[in-house]
């Protein structure tokens, strides 16, 4: 096992991954930016870095600075978190050039992953379904393209090979609309992204977002650890997760988990990954693959009883996955709300001092925070400040717990989300269960104030 971990994030998964590296009798090392000083998990780290002033550019996403602090201070190998660099195939090929275990897939499947057209390319080969679509990207003769839409069948939505975050995508519901849309995303994915492939898919009007976690170790052995309902969203932006997802029936479920772990094994995937997909009228539909731990990462822990960030770090140690897919057992439900320092209805950030910071607690209830009581919030970064999951014994229980725990939590100073989460919790058709990832905008919609 490493003696040491430098860890090359910040914020809420900073302090997750130091947690594991502690529990493992690892040490850890962190990096931060002159804006990030006083954050909890500076002070408690065995040492910290400072890379660089606020903008990411020259701190978070500065990949010479990362790697020379991991030489000067011996660390064996570098956690990289989500965002900033964890899905960047060559921070991955020069971390491990100089020396050093990436903890994550390899370059070659991060870069396989990254672009969506191969990335679906390979998950038709390893039978995973996927949304009907172009065979690969769009081909230049417009005629090709009208044709390529008609067998779809409208609405179909152009999107670019290299997107992320939501961007780069453009729905079309007539043939009238569709050439000037294709040269349009275009011309915008080569901004953007620097890669100006697009490719077509079947526009899904009422899915939800489903998304399968896996695992796999470097000797040949891969699970998926169950699934993950991420379907309320604002912007394409997940706020609320949980698992499992209410309504489905589990052989539906088990039979796409099964194709994510043979695929992992197909492409000589390693650690954890998520398939993420659509899901509409008993159809799963794969759009992308997250080579990375996700945000939402804690639900799937709290129903199977695995640690997935130590499972990361074991895995890119070379040990074996200590279980098969028989040994996993999902428990009881999970639910995460994101908790963001902005304004809860029209999400403008919120960053500033936090004036009082009281978590709520008892049973089943975790929260993973760096912020506390007078912690400065930085106006540079991601709005995310932490996230409280709750555990029950059912979706019920977990709903209760959850409502119990959002009375509880206090943060003064600055404005976050929880009011949202407040009313979310006793809405009708959040606790029925099943919406789509169009409900929270509707329900913006009619409740913004
Ligand atoms: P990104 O990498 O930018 O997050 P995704 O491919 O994961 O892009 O898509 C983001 C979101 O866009 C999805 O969660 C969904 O809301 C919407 N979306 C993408 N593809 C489709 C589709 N074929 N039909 C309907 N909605 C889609």
């Amino acid at each position: 096992m490493f003696k040491k971990i430098l860890i090359a994030n910040r914020g809420e998964i900073a302090l997750r991954i130091q947690r594991a590296c502690r529990e493992m009798g690892i040490k850890s090392v962190v990096v931060y930016s002159t804006a990030d000083r006083e954050a909890k998990y500076v002070k408690l780290a065995d040492e910290a870095v400072c890379i660089g002033p606020p903008p990411s550019a020259q701190s978070y996403l500065n990949m010479p600075a990362i790697i020379s602090t991991a030489e000067v201070t011996d660390a064996e190998a570098i956690h990289p978190g989500y965002g900033f660099l964890s899905e960047n195939a060559d921070f991955a090929e020069r971390v491990e050039r100089s020396g050093f275990t990436f903890i994550g897939p390899t370059p070659e499947s991060i870069r396989m992953m990254g672009d969506k057209v191969s990335a679906k390319q390979a998950m038709i080969k390893a039978g995973v379904p996927c949304v009907p679509g172009s065979e690969g990207a769009l081909p230049e003769d417009p005629k090709e393209i009208v044709r390529i839409a008609l067998e779809i069948r409208y609405p179909v939505i152009i999107k670019a090979a290299g997107g992320g975050g939501g961007r780069g995508m453009r729905v079309v519901h007539t043939e009238a609309a569709l050439i000037h849309a294709v040269q349009t995303t275009r011309a915008e994915a080569g901004a953007a992204f620097g890669n100006s492939a697009v490719y077509m898919e079947k526009f899904l009007e009422h899915p939800r977002h489903i998304e399968i976690q896996v695992m796999a170790d470097q000797h040949k052995s891969a699970v998926w650890l169950g699934e993950r309902d991420c379907s309320m969203q604002r912007r394409h932006q997940k706020i609320i997760e949980e698992a499992p997802a209410p309504g489905i029936p589990r052989r539906i479920i088990e039979k796409v988990g099964e194709r994510c772990a043979a695929a992992c094994k197909r492409i000589g995937y390693r650690g954890a990954g998520t398939f993420e997909f659509l899901y509409e009228d008993g159809e799963f539909y794969f759009i992308e693959m997250n080579t990375r731990v996700q945000v939402e990462h804690p639900v799937t822990e709290l129903v199977t009883g695995i640690d997935i960030v130590q499972m990361q770090i074991r895995v890119a140690a070379n040990e074996k996955l200590p279980f098969t897919q028989r040994n996993i057992e999902m428990r009881g439900h999970a639910i995460e709300c994101r908790i963001n320092a902005e304004d809860p209805y029209v999400f403008t950030p919120s960053p500033g001092r936090i004036t009082l910071w009281h978590a709520p607690g008892g049973p089943g209830v975790r929260v993973d925070s760096h912020a506390y009581t007078n912690y400065y919030v930085p106006p540079n970064y991601d709005s995310m400040i932490g996230k409280i999951i709750v555990h029950g014994d059912t979706r019920e229980q977990a709903l209760a717990r959850m409502r119990t725990a959002l009375s509880e939590t206090v943060v003064e100073g600055i404005l976050t989300n929880i009011p949202l989460h407040r009313e979310l919790m006793v809405d009708a058709k959040f606790i029925e269960g099943g919406t789509t990832i169009h409900y929270l905008e509707g329900w913006l919609g009619q409740h913004r104030r």
